[in-house]
């Protein structure tokens, strides 16, 4: 058998270990797995989100809860507001101030309404999206049970194609199944083609002179464009 030939044969036994690890890779039990981490993670940046959300909640209504103080001790001057006008104090002027602490505490109201309503909204958020997190965190440990199952079921077959591979790489250049092996780890397959009219089969681009030299000669040669391996079909 010529290296060509043997090469071949190799790369026909690698389709089969390809074809499984893709199957492993496109599994519906991979994607489940997958999906369950993807949302889990998600869900967790969130909750941290709003968990700083609450903090500054905290600070918000610590502002509004000094503000409150400050009005309210403003109002106490209004308590003697009766002897201060027997006393002959301008009463226009505590109308005004007055009209402008009552304008002051509804707004006070108002951000303090909007508050508990945030607060309201980012618990209920919390709580709904803990419970989907448990939930889901539960789920994915029963999707990787069974991904680590069906694995371990591809892992045999695997196993058994990579056997068949060792039997014959033994009879191939080391140098060339190494080349091939790279080429296979950039996910070009199939690697080795058949050139034709002094032409790669695969992507159509034409061969060099010493490029066709070689082919002729038996060689392989490397197509410049898709980089795959080329021979001449006997
Ligand atoms: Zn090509």
């Amino acid at each position: 058998m010529s290296q060509v030939e043997k090469l071949l044969k190799y790369q026909e036994i690698d389709a089969k270990l390809l074809k499984i690890e893709r199957e492993v890779q496109n599994s519906d039990e991979r994607k489940n797995l997958m999906q369950a981490a993807n949302f889990v993670t998600k869900a967790q940046e969130r909750l941290d989100a709003l968990d700083g959300k609450a903090l500054g909640f905290s600070k918000l209504f610590a502002e509004l809860d000094e503000k409150y103080a400050e009005l309210n001790e403003t109002l106490s001057d209004f308590e003697n507001l009766d002897e201060l006008l027997e006393g002959g104090a301008d009463i226009s002027f505590y109308k005004k101030n007055l009209t402008q602490l009552t304008d002051k505490l509804k707004s006070l109201r108002q951000e303090v309404n909007a508050l508990n309503k945030s607060i309201r909204e980012a618990n209920e958020e919390f709580q709904s999206l803990y419970q989907k997190t448990r939930a889901m965190q539960k789920q994915g440990k029963e999707y990787q049970d069974v991904y680590e199952k069906f694995r371990a079921e591809k892992r045999k077959e695997i196993d058994a194609v990579k056997e068949e591979l060792k039997a014959l790489a033994a009879d191939i250049d080391p140098k060339v199944l190494q080349h091939y092996q790279s080429k296979r780890s950039e996910r070009i397959f199939p690697i080795l083609c058949p050139a034709k009219s002094g032409r790669c089969t695969k992507c159509g681009s034409e061969l060099s002179l010493a490029g066709k030299e070689r082919l002729s000669q038996g060689g392989i040669v490397e197509c410049d464009n898709c980089h795959r391996f080329l021979y001449l079909e006997s």
